[in-house]
């Protein structure tokens, strides 16, 4: 197939084939004349087998492989720099093409190593405890830079081990960035591409209305998870700017009505902070709030940073408020962030490479 003249010149750019969704996929190579069974197969090269080049996708025909390679590519993010915590916490630092950086976290516990991926360099919403926050909003990721943190924290596994779940709370606000990450969700949750199971893929949001609106318009298989981090508007909105625009009884109205699926519940995160929100009158407002939705709270204890105007409380505040909570008939989990030594704890990642210290 010989290009026109204009194509010569100007030659269109070429397609990431890790930009498609497993819909898009299957469209873009039926428009080859190809059957839909040779998308599976590319998907399951891209995903299952971590191929990242399309002439190693050796069940197809040297003259489609050809074909394929002319109008698109495979991109791969390799780590700038991967830094390990005594608790096995693991923090990888990718540089983007256009030079920006963003961070993934891979936690191993007991009986699950769980990636947290990015969906934006940096974040919009500015709450006031957060260092992504803090940093200000770069721009989207595209759904190739959701899916090659995940590649590239599979590559680093220890031998014999593997990724059992994803949560999407690293840098960003993901329903900001709706379109990639449902795309790439897909990925994750598509039976040839990722395999997750969609109980074990976590969607964080700060409560982003429309996109929480659409999410359960379109009905959405995977985990949700909300970050409340207060039990009235005014402390909300105090931590949380967007809370002036979405207000909590907003989003809770739509959290009420969430389809979930049978035995699930949605999570609520608590970031706790000191004097702020976490008196046993919160804990009993957020009683009240929750009530009817079915919830489960994860209290995260503030992780304190440089420039960021708040305090951790003490353990013995920390026990009161959960047990408030529970003495109220909800699950509330205190979460210890893994990897705060290397910055890698909730609200830490900053896209930064370490300050190397002089030996
Ligand atoms: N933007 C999304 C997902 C990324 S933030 C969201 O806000 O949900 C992931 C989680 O980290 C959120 O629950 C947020 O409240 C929490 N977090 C942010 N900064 C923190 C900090 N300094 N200490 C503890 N948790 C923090
Ligand atoms: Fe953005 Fe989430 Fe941080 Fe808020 S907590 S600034 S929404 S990343």
């Amino acid at each position: 197939m010989g290009l026109s003249p204009a194509e010569l010149r100007d030659p269109l750019p070429k397609i990431d084939l890790k930009d498609l969704g497993p819909s898009e996929l299957e469209a873009f190579i039926t428009s080859f004349g190809k059957e839909h069974y040779r998308a599976i197969q590319i998907l399951r090269w891209l995903y299952l087998r971590g191929v990242s080049s399309v002439e190693g996708m050796t069940n197809l025909s040297k003259r489609f492989r050809q074909e394929l390679s002319r109008v698109s590519l495979i991109s791969v993010l390799k780590p700038l720099h991967i830094e390990q915590a005594t608790d096995g916490t693991r923090k990888f630092l990718f540089e983007l093409t256009d030079g920006n950086r963003i961070e993934s976290v891979l936690i191993p516990e007991k009986s699950r190593i769980t990636l947290c991926l990015s969906t934006q360099v940096g974040c919009a919403l500015g709450c006031r405890f957060c260092l992504t926050g803090k940093t200000g909003f770069k721009r989207d990721l595209t759904v190739s830079e959701i899916v090659n943190q995940i590649l590239a924290a599979r590559e680093n596994l220890p031998h014999g081990t593997s990724i059992t779940n994803i949560v999407l709370m690293g840098m960003g606000e993901p329903l900001a960035n709706y379109t990639n990450t449902m795309k790439a969700i897909g990925l994750m949750i598509s039976p040839d591409a990722f395999k997750f199971s969609s109980r074990r893929v976590t969607l964080s949001t700060a409560g982003l209305l429309p996109g929480l609106e659409r999410m359960a318009r379109e009905g959405a298989g995977f985990r949700l998870a909300v970050s409340l981090n207060a039990s009235d508007d005014e402390t909300r909105s105090r931590l949380m700017p967007v809370n002036r625009l979405y207000p909590l009884r907003e989003i809770l109205r739509v959290c009420r009505n969430f389809p979930l699926r049978p035995r699930t519940r949605i999570t609520f995160e608590y970031v706790l902070v000191e004097n702020v929100n976490d008196s046993p009158q919160s804990a009993r407002n957020l009683l009240k709030i929750l009530r009817g939705i079915p919830s489960k709270i994860n209290l995260i204890p503030l992780n304190e940073a440089p420039g960021i105007p708040f305090r951790r409380p003490s353990q013995e505040r920390v026990r009161e408020f959960q047990e408030i909570l529970m003495e109220g008939g909800l699950t509330a989990i205190v979460r210890t962030s893994k990897g705060a030594e290397i910055s890698a704890a909730c609200g830490q990642l900053r896209g930064k490479s370490p300050v190397l210290l002089p030996s």
